[in-house]
């Protein structure tokens, strides 16, 4: 048998990723190599602050802050250092001689996707990316390989554990937004500054790389609609596991025929209420999981730790041995699909189900007034509960919670709108898509 070279490996970053990846190099290459088929060297970690504190022991002589040196000197690049840049720079340089990368930066490819893949295509290089969603969670190469014969027609994930845990402790703890908040950045599951996460920009790009894979089309980020989680409410949340549903912050892509009858990608983040019964009803904590449904596979579930440094690892890992094992059997890497170039729907074409709840007049005639606002803008009632709350100053209020059959989000709008302006209407309280029936 024919002994193959080490294969040098570059870690970009120590961090809370790169960290646990070194040590597993380090203390376990050997189990690793067994399982590629040829030894494995870490050559270099290039980090920022060469003093820095560690979460694993890394021999000083390893430790580098010329990242542009380091990539010129390894087969294998692994880059774990986030960003857009210099992480863009140094992955095209990688690429550029010769090297195959490792990545879990969403946010590099969510952005920079196309120019990457278009670089590694050129030289024939492997781009793997597990880990930039779902953390731990295989999902990618479950899009890539093994539903590349099947059609994907929709994916429905909770791809933020920090937004899921805030919302799952208001929903079973009942504590406020603020409240729930603070102890997620206590804890460690919320950045001091939570505006990617609670805002959706961390989910959207996410959406946009699993869109992306499953409806083989270059779905940019900027087209993914998106809403964050910091107007829901305690009351909102309260109100929808009354009526049998949670509230979660979904990433949802999938095929529809649009307003024009052609059939296009839409891509969202929002959040909405999903039944109990549905299997991501049961995602609790800052757990990630993603439904895929698809023609012949049906609904699949891929669930487990969206984040963390040594569970980020194990998908790392897994794509190092991935590429590794490419350079000893020899051959081009797996190129991206992008070739069903399906057009992105806006938002105001997409259809789905709505529970909008109003303070209205308590009188009589004010049912039909309001049926008549839904049916004026097409929108079709399925349900309506009404609830007596008190008085505004001498007139009796009541609420009244109206959920719709499937509507364009357009329709829906417009309808929201003429109901602030109806005499019978003191408030619309809330409006909330439900999504996964
Ligand atoms: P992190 O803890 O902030 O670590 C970043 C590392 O990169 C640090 O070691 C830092 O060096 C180094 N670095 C940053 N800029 C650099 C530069 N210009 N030159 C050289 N080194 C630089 O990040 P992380 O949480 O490990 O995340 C790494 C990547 O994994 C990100 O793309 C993230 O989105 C992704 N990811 C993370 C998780 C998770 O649970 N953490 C889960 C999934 C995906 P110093 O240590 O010297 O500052």
């Amino acid at each position: 048998m024919i002994e193959y070279r080490n294969l040098r490996i570059a870690l970009l970053g120590a961090g809370s990723v790169g960290a646990q990846v070194a040590d597993q190099i380090l203390n376990h290459g050997d189990e690793l190599a067994a399982r590629i088929g040829a030894g494995i060297e870490l050559v270099g970690v290039a980090v920022r602050d060469l003093k820095g504190k560690r979460d694993a022991v890394i021999p000083a002589n390893l430790l580098t802050t010329d990242a542009e040196k380091l990539v010129r000197k390894a087969d294998i690049v692994v880059e774990l250092m986030g960003g857009i840049e210099p992480a863009r720079t140094l992955v095209l340089a990688a690429i550029n001689a010769g090297a195959d990368i490792v990545t879990a930066n969403k946010a590099l490819l969510a952005h920079h996707g196309p120019e990457i893949f278009a670089a590694a295509a050129q030289v024939g290089a492997q781009v793997y990316y597990e880990a930039a969603v779902g953390g731990a969670i295989p999902i990618i190469r479950p899009l890539r390989e093994s539903l590349a014969g099947d059609r994907v027609t929709r994916i429905l994930g909770i791809v933020n554990g920090t937004t899921n845990f805030i919302l799952d402790r208001i929903d079973t703890m009942g504590e406020s937004m603020e409240d729930s908040l603070a102890t997620a950045q206590q804890l460690g599951y919320a950045e001091s500054d939570p505006t990617a996460d609670v805002e959706g920009f961390d989910a959207a790009q996410k959406v946009s790389i699993l869109a992306s894979l499953a409806f083989h089309t270059h779905v940019p980020v900027d087209s993914v609609y998106r809403e964050g989680i910091t107007s829901v409410t305690r009351e909102q949340i309260q109100a929808a596991r009354k009526a049998g549903y949670v509230v979660k912050l979904l990433a949802i892509c999938e095929r529809v025929v649009g307003a024009n009858g052609v059939e296009g990608v839409s891509a969202r983040v929002y959040p909405a209420m999903v039944p109990l019964d549905h299997p991501l009803a049961a995602v609790h904590g800052a757990n990630n999981a993603v439904f895929v449904q698809a023609e012949a596979a049906g609904s699949l579930m891929f669930y487990g730790a969206g984040a963390g440094g040594l569970e980020t690892s194990s998908a790392v890992l897994g794509d190092l041995v991935s590429a590794a094992r490419r350079h000893v059997v020899g051959g081009p890497g797996l190129a991206e699909s992008t070739h069903a170039t399906f057009p992105i729907l806006p938002i105001s074409e997409i259809r789905t189900r709505y529970h909008i709840s109003l303070e209205v007049t308590d009188a009589s005639g004010v049912l039909a007034d309001i049926a008549a606002s839904f049916a004026a803008h097409g929108v079709s009632v399925e349900s309506v509960e009404q609830k007596v709350l008190g008085t505004n100053g001498e007139a009796p209020t009541a609420t009244l919670v109206v959920g719709t059959h499937e509507a364009t989000e357009a329709d829906l709008a417009a309808t929201v709108t003429a109901l602030a302006a109806s005499p019978v209407v003191e408030r619309v309280v809330s409006v909330l898509r439900v999504e996964g029936l």
